[in-house]
């Protein structure tokens, strides 16, 4: 089943598209690096996807019938946003009990389990976790939701290497163990090389290139960093499918 499926989609704010003739298949199985500068529109893709943006033009399906935001999608989606909202006075177990509350679907043992691996004590207030642990604290909330897609907006930013390759694999394992698609978006090319199957570049709202990476790696003889940064630089839109027929 395609995770996310969309038809010149597209976003204006007033007179600016931030996204404009989207058209894109994410098959699922997939760890996509959704990849573009600052403003290129990532985060208005993803929000559409999780039903909290409405789009001004085309169409979008998310796990395939379901209507984005619905809850019936909601239930099935784990999404992480830019600046997780998570409350800094309360301790993790608080923390823990107002996500439960939010969430239809939530797995308790799974997220106390993922915290007690990862050395994070339920007693300790959110705003004294690093800036890695409070990232690990929202991946466990939106894991405990045992999603079929989890979509995580730049959630690398504001990490240092080390906590930047512990989060990734986190994830990786995440979705090798549950078989769980995942979209993330970043500016942070070299980590992704390692993890992601799915590329899509993103600039000026408008998709450059999207495909398998196996399949962009064979048709460009090159690294995925050297071919998202050819796509970065160049600016000009190609077809939103790769160039290796996709
Ligand atoms: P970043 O990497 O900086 O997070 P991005 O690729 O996620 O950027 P978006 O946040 O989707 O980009 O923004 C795309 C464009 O849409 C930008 O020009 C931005 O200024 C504009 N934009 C986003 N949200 C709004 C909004 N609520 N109102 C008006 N313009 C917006």
């Amino acid at each position: 089943m395609n995770v996310i499926e969309t038809s010149e989609l597209g976003k204006r704010y007033r007179r600016r598209w931030a996204l404009r003739d989207c058209t894109l298949t994410i098959p699922g199985g997939h760890l996509v690096a959704l990849v573009g500068p600052n403003g290129a529109g990532k985060t208005t893709l993803l929000t559409m996807a999780v039903g909290l943006t409405r789009p001004t033009a085309g169409a979008l399906t998310v796990l395939g019938s379901e209507p984005p935001g619905s809850p019936e999608a909601l239930d099935h989606i784990g999404f992480v946003a830019q600046d997780a909202p998570l409350y800094r006075n309360l301790p993790v177990r608080d923390m823990l009990h107002v996500a439960r509350n939010l969430n239809r679907r939530w797995d308790q043992g799974r997220a106390e389990d993922r915290l007690k691996q990862l050395d994070i004590p339920l007693s300790q207030k959110v705003g004294e976790l690093s800036g890695g642990q409070k990232a690990q604290l929202a991946l466990t909330i939106a894991l405990a939701r045992r999603p079929a897609l989890l979509v995580l907006d730049e959630p690398l930013a504001a990490l240092d290497p080390v906590a930047r390759a512990d989060f990734l694999a986190s994830v990786v394992a995440a979705a090798e163990d549950d078989g769980i698609s995942v979209v993330l978006s970043s500016h942070v090319l070299a980590e992704l090389e390692r993890v992601a199957s799915y590329l899509i570049v993103l600039t000026h709202g408008q998709v450059r290139v999207s495909g398998p990476v196996r399949e962009l790696l064979s048709a460009h003889g090159a690294g995925l960093e050297e071919i998202a940064l050819r796509h970065l630089r160049a600016g000009v839109p190609s077809s939103s499918r790769t160039e290796a027929g996709q």
